[in-house]
């Protein structure tokens, strides 16, 4: 792989994700050699890839080159590469463009889109994970578009315009807003040989609320947002079949779309090679300790979404969001620096900053510790925030640039 050899201890990162890249950057410039791996060769903001689907944001504005956040870290290396394989008896692993040998490994892959084993919604449905997936249904939303204009009969037409999403976790509730605001404020401008209303937006959801890793009242609240943009939503809906065109659920609801995303849940990206105790199979996570070590080693480390740290708060491990991942990589770059002095490493203790969702072009609800809220100024808050996370000061500039012009109308 073309790493030079030193005699600094060598860190080699496994995902330029949240986790990793936080990781990468509290190692920066340290006496270790820090090798970055990933398949892609930009970080990805997957909170904004709906806006990628939706048309709102151009794919750069969330995707941030991993060679540009090592580019002043001397002794960092960067390459794009899929890890294959983990030989822990050796310390290397095994990509598709060679190997290489670590002194400590840190797993940060996050997760992959679940199917839940059905393999007919896998090959008929569209997933939202990467730059490339949320290009691919905005390129269908718009190809749909234009086949529902020049289609011979209302049912076909009405396929076409019908836009089915499964799961309403805050990927679903996000995505359904957005292409509620197509509908409402791009449709009749754009598409005028095009009837509004004869476009559907479904959101169906498995549990008997949206949102439901947030509080009632935020399911409530983003309910009736969505509602009244003229989502149509359904809870308690598990979608059993979708053929490419055909629609079936556990209930008496069946449609006819051309376009159903998946967004109903995620399971974790792991690598072979490690004793089958280190992953929890029900989940694809590895075990980790409280300092992000895997159950069974002492050089090997997972972070973010991939790590299953069960702690009294958390028993079934922190929640797959942007938060822990960054936490867990600032606080594991420190304790390998404390392992290295062989100083004792701090456990790791999540500070949960709350959760948000946006609905559309100007409402969100936000949950904090003691305080939820809804509407204008909770969006203004989600707004803030998702600016201030992204990666880059440009891709700052950009986003701000196309949510004013999108606020405004213009
Ligand atoms: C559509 C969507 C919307 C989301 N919205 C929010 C939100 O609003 N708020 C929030 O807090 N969280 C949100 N999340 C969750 C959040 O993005 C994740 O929790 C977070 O990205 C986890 O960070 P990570 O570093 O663990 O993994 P990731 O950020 O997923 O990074 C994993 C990296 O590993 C790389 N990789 C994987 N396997 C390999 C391999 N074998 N070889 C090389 N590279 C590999 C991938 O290319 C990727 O770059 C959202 C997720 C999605 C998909």
């Amino acid at each position: 792989m073309n790493i030079p050899q030193s005699n600094l201890p060598r860190v080699v990162i496994i995902g330029g994700g949240f986790a990793g890249i936080n990781l990468a950057k509290t190692l920066a410039n340290k006496n270790i050699q820090v090798v970055l791996i990933d398949k892609h060769n930009y970080h990805t903001f997957q909170p904004l890839l709906y806006q990628v689907s939706s048309s709102g944001l151009e794919p750069d504005s969330i995707a941030y080159p991993l060679r540009k956040i090592i580019k002043k870290h001397k002794t960092s290396f960067f390459r794009l590469a899929e890890v294959e394989q983990v030989l822990p008896d050796s310390n290397q692993i095994i990509t598709n463009i060679g190997s290489l040998n670590y002194d400590y490994l840190v797993i940060a892959t996050g997760t992959k889109t679940n199917y839940f084993g059905n393999k007919e919604i896998e090959s008929n449905s569209m997933p939202m994970k990467s730059v490339p997936q949320a290009l691919n249904i905005r390129s269908l939303i718009l190809q749909n578009f234009e086949k529902a204009a020049i289609a011979n009969s209302k049912e076909e037409r009405e396929a076409f315009l019908n836009f089915v999403i499964v799961g309403a976790g805050p990927t679903g509730v996000e995505l359904a807003g957005a292409i509620a605001e197509l509908k409402n404020n791009i449709l009749p401008r754009d598409y005028r040989d095009l009837n509004p209303s004869d476009m559907h937006i479904y959101l169906l959801e498995g549990a008997d609320r949206v949102l439901p890793p947030m509080s009632k009242q935020a399911s409530i609240k983003a309910e009736q947002f969505l509602k009244g943009l003229g989502v149509q939503v359904h809870c308690n809906t598990f979608v059993k079949a979708y053929d490419g065109t055909n629609v079936t659920t556990n209930s008496d609801l069946a449609m006819q779309s051309e376009t159903l995303i998946w967004a109903a849940g995620v399971t974790g990206a792991p690598i072979g090679g490690l004793n089958a105790d280190a992953l929890m199979d029900r989940v694809n996570r590895y075990r980790v300790n409280s300092y992000n070590q895997v159950e069974g080693y002492d050089t090997i480390f997972a972070l973010g979404d991939i790590a299953l740290m069960a702690s009294e708060d958390y028993p079934m491990g922190h929640p797959q969001v942007a938060q822990p991942a960054i936490q867990q990589g600032k606080l594991l770059g420190q304790n390998l620096l404390r392992l290295i002095d062989k100083k004792p490493l701090k456990p790791f203790v999540y500070n949960d900053k709350g959760s948000m969702a946006t609905i559309g072009r100007n409402k969100a609800v936000v949950d904090l510790k003691n305080y939820k809220f809804g509407g204008f100024f909770a969006w203004f808050i989600w707004m803030f925030v998702h600016l201030m996370s992204l990666v880059g000061f440009r891709n700052r500039v950009i986003v701000l640039f196309n949510w004013t012009g999108f606020f405004l109308n213009c």
